[in-house]
């Protein structure tokens, strides 16, 4: 019988601990907040909004929306990007993905200046968490090494096969997981046979999107498996990657979907606001 992680607890113990901190930046007159800009009407989008700003109303993070028409020009979100860059008053600046075809999202996040990155996807947060600097780590990525660090979870020396190479999961992710000493496999579509790499992970992560696709055959026992993925099955049920029933009793540690790194991503998220608002508030810092 595996440990289940359970992401759940561990992001109610984080948003507590950032409420105190929150509080404590109050009380200096110092007001937490974060601007969402979200472009067009997509469904899934606004949730993910709503779930932020539930968020912040925890914590006491003040939260400010930007709803832009669909058919907005480059010009004019990049300029509204600027105007928040200056805004002292704002901390945090995110992005919500995805935005329409004709908007370039790669030059949109470039404009947003690195202190209030708090998504981490600017080329400067990238950049730092690749050569080791302190930086705003992409908040799915941190929110999984905060599950380790919470469960006692040791890389020094361990094999991780990350699955999926996007920017915002399996990317940072080779990253933290090498900061941390683990020899790390990074494994895609265009793959061949992945099952001989994803057998012998010590710790397998899976970012992909595909239901069931993580069977009990494809890996070790005493395995750790984290479960990026959220998926819908055939009965319209959230899933991960992992065919968890099948999977679990081999494993040492699995994260459940839903309740495992879901409920970390926004945590991490408002972790990287406090942090933001803490540095520009401290004169000393060299962020
Ligand atoms: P993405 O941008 O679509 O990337 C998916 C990655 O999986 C790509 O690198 C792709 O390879 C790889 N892949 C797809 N099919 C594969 C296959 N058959 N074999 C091996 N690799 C395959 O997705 P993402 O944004 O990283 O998200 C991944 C999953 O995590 C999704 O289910 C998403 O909903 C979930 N997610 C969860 C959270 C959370 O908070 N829990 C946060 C973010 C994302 P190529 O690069 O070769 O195309």
């Amino acid at each position: 019988m595996a440990v289940i992680i359970d992401g759940k607890a561990l992001a109610k113990k984080i948003r507590q601990e950032l409420k105190v901190e929150c509080d404590e930046l109050k009380s200096k007159g110092i007001n937490p907040k974060l601007a969402v800009i979200m472009v067009g009407d997509n469904p899934a989008s606004k949730v993910y909004v709503r779930n932020k700003s539930r968020a912040c109303d925890e914590i006491g993070i003040e939260y400010e929306e930007y709803l832009l028409q669909d058919d907005i020009k480059q010009e004019d979100l990049i300029n509204l990007i600027k105007k928040l860059n200056e805004d002292k008053t704002v901390n945090g600046i995110l992005l919500q993905s995805p935005i329409p075809d004709h908007l370039n999202i790669n030059q949109a996040f470039k404009t947003i200046t690195y202190r209030k990155d708090v998504d981490g996807f600017t080329p400067s947060s990238v950049g730092k968490l690749c050569i080791g600097e302190d930086t705003f780590i992409s908040c799915t990525p941190y929110g999984v090494m905060k599950m380790f660090e919470e469960y006692n979870i040791d890389l020094t020396g361990k094999n991780v096969v990350i699955l999926g190479r996007s920017n915002i999961v399996g990317k940072p992710l080779i990253q933290c997981c090498l900061a941390k000493n683990a020899t790390v496999t990074v494994c895609h579509s265009k793959t061949k046979n992945i099952e001989e790499y994803t057998k012998k992970a010590d710790i397998l992560i899976s970012a992909i999107g595909k239901a069931k696709f993580v069977t009990k055959d494809m890996v070790k026992k005493d395995v750790v498996v984290i479960d990026v993925g959220i998926n819908r099955n055939e009965d319209g049920k959230l899933v991960g990657d992992v065919d968890f029933e099948a999977v679990e009793p081999l494993a040492s540690y699995i994260t459940p979907v839903p309740g495992g790194v879901g409920p970390m991503t926004i945590t991490m998220l408002m972790n990287n606001v406090i942090k933001a608002a803490k540095e520009q508030n401290d004169e000393n810092t060299m962020f």
